[in-house]
């Protein structure tokens, strides 16, 4: 097999046994996006040099059998939503179209210290707003089985960077769902931790109580490897959970013998493409063959979900971009007679079409005489979708359902009409309202209670193990 197919696990194993260098496997994975990369788009910067003297060090570091990890070595890239410094970070917006980040952000700085080598920012909705990274400022990424398709989104660079073997893990954010859902319209693993399980500094923000930082990977090993890396409690993020980061490697191998998998009416509802459902169907019956029992559980308040999502994200967005003034850092439109022409400029010429649809959204939600009846209300439908989540999971372990209710649409099936794109989210945005940890594996998305992803990962794998999927790759 390819290097640019291994997982990081297979790497790491060929790498301590000195069979391949971090520089040859980094040079693989330079090799590949250039040979493959102008098909997906996956990128919007790649940074060769540094990589390759990253790899370097990696190297060094193996030779010293000196602090190395799993991820020694290992090539990644993360979403060009987490600072970098030195380097180029633009949320995919033409108002950070310029804008060099002084710091790294500390999942950045983490994944620096186990060793990975970095290899580039990958391509995303503008500020991570979307669900089929059209919203990109820059350009569209393609998905790589089928170049007409979009890869989902906001992450869409990441995952599709994944699935053409254009790196070995990479990191995106979930505010609502952007790595479940586009992990699976890509065919990969896509991990959102319970929130605050990791850092959200240097991460630019959208929705801050809901933006969490996840790995994408190619199995669940993977992303256990990847989650223990990431995790863990930073003085930064007043937000961030302050308790002991497990070796999540170590849940894996206990099976779903006699685990409770919930399994929510509300989630299997007219409109979903039948092809997804016959998936999802399938899957539960493998699970159930591996041992697990499933029981029905009632959430009853998931119609409300992306009613309250889209009040609370939207406001907390408009206040989070209320930054970009052009005064501090990023684009500042000059031609302007006064300060506040150009804020004004800056920002009509800065933003696209949909940040600005979500500024107004957020804007008018908080306004005097519309807050208590949208943004406090929806807070409140917001307990109660959280409090189904705390009642359901004291009848299972874990939740199963499914990603998304459509495989990845067609490029320009759903840009003209901003609701249907909302409604990509529907299964995947309740997790982020309740703050709970979810994975989704090719097919299925399972959900834990907060910060037992131990849980959600042991049951991820033993469905991995009765399964092929996470072994196919496309043909690009
Ligand atoms: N698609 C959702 C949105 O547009 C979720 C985005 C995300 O998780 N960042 O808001």
């Amino acid at each position: 097999m390819e290097l640019t197919s291994l997982t990081i696990h297979e790497l790491s194993e060929r790498l301590s046994r000195k069979e391949v260098s971090a520089v040859e496997v980094t040079k693989a994975f330079l090799g590949r996006i250039g040979e493959v990369d102008g098909k997906t788009r996956a990128y919007i910067t790649v940074t060769a040099e540094a990589a390759l003297e990253a790899a370097e060090r990696a190297d060094g570091m193996l030779a010293r059998k000196d602090d190395v990890t799993p991820m020694t070595g290992i090539p990644v890239s993360v979403k060009d939503i987490f600072c970098t410094r030195g380097i180029r970070t633009t949320c995919a917006s033409k108002i950070l179209g310029n804008f060099i980040p002084p710091y790294d952000s500390t999942v950045v700085k983490k994944l620096k210290g186990s060793g990975a080598v970095l290899l580039g920012k990958t391509n995303m909705d503008e500020f991570a707003m979307g669900s089929s990274t059209e919203n990109s400022a820059f350009f569209k990424t393609l998905n790589p089985w089928a170049p007409d398709r979009v890869p989902g989104g906001s992450s869409g660079g990441s995952a599709a960077a994944m699935a053409a073997s254009e790196c070995a893990a990479s990191v995106g954010t979930d505010t609502g769902g952007s790595i479940r859902q586009p992990a699976a319209c890509c065919g990969v693993v896509g991990l959102k931790p319970t929130y605050g399980r990791v850092s959200r500094f240097g991460m630019v923000a959208f929705a801050s109580s809901l933006d969490q930082a996840g790995p994408f990977t190619r199995d669940v090993t993977d992303a256990a490897i990847m989650l223990k890396v990431m995790a863990g409690h930073d003085p930064l993020d007043s937000t961030s959970v302050n308790m002991e980061v497990p070796d999540y490697r170590s849940f894996l191998a206990a099976g779903c013998k006699g685990l409770k998998v919930g399994i929510p009416k509300e989630y299997f509802i007219e409109g979903m493409d039948p092809d997804v459902e016959k998936a999802v169907r399938d899957a539960l019956d493998v699970l159930k063959g591996a041992g697990a029992e499933l029981v029905p559980v009632s959430l009853p308040h998931t119609e409300y979900a992306v009613a309250v999502y889209y009040l609370v994200a939207t406001a907390e967005a408009s206040s989070n971009l209320a930054r970009y003034d052009g005064v501090k850092y990023g684009l500042r439109v000059n031609e302007a007679g006064n300060l506040l022409d150009m804020y004004k400029k800056t920002r009509d010429s800065g933003f696209g079409g949909e940040v600005k649809r979500r500024i107004m959204l957020g804007t008018y939600s908080l306004s005097a005489g519309y807050y208590e009846a949208y943004y406090k209300k929806a807070s409140q439908v917001r307990t109660l979708v959280r409090d189904d989540f705390s009642a359901a999971f004291k009848t299972c372990d874990v939740i199963a359902t499914p990603t998304a209710p459509t495989a990845a649409f067609r490029l320009g099936e759903k840009i003209e009409d901003p609701l249907t794109m909302y409604l990509s989210d529907i299964f995947t945005i309740s997790c982020n309202l309740a703050g709970i940890p979810g994975i989704s594996v090719p097919c299925g998305l399972i959900l834990g209670w907060k910060v037992d992803e131990g849980t959600v990962l042991r049951t991820a794998y033993a469905y991995e193990q009765a399964t092929e999927w996470h072994k196919r790759r496309p043909a690009i």
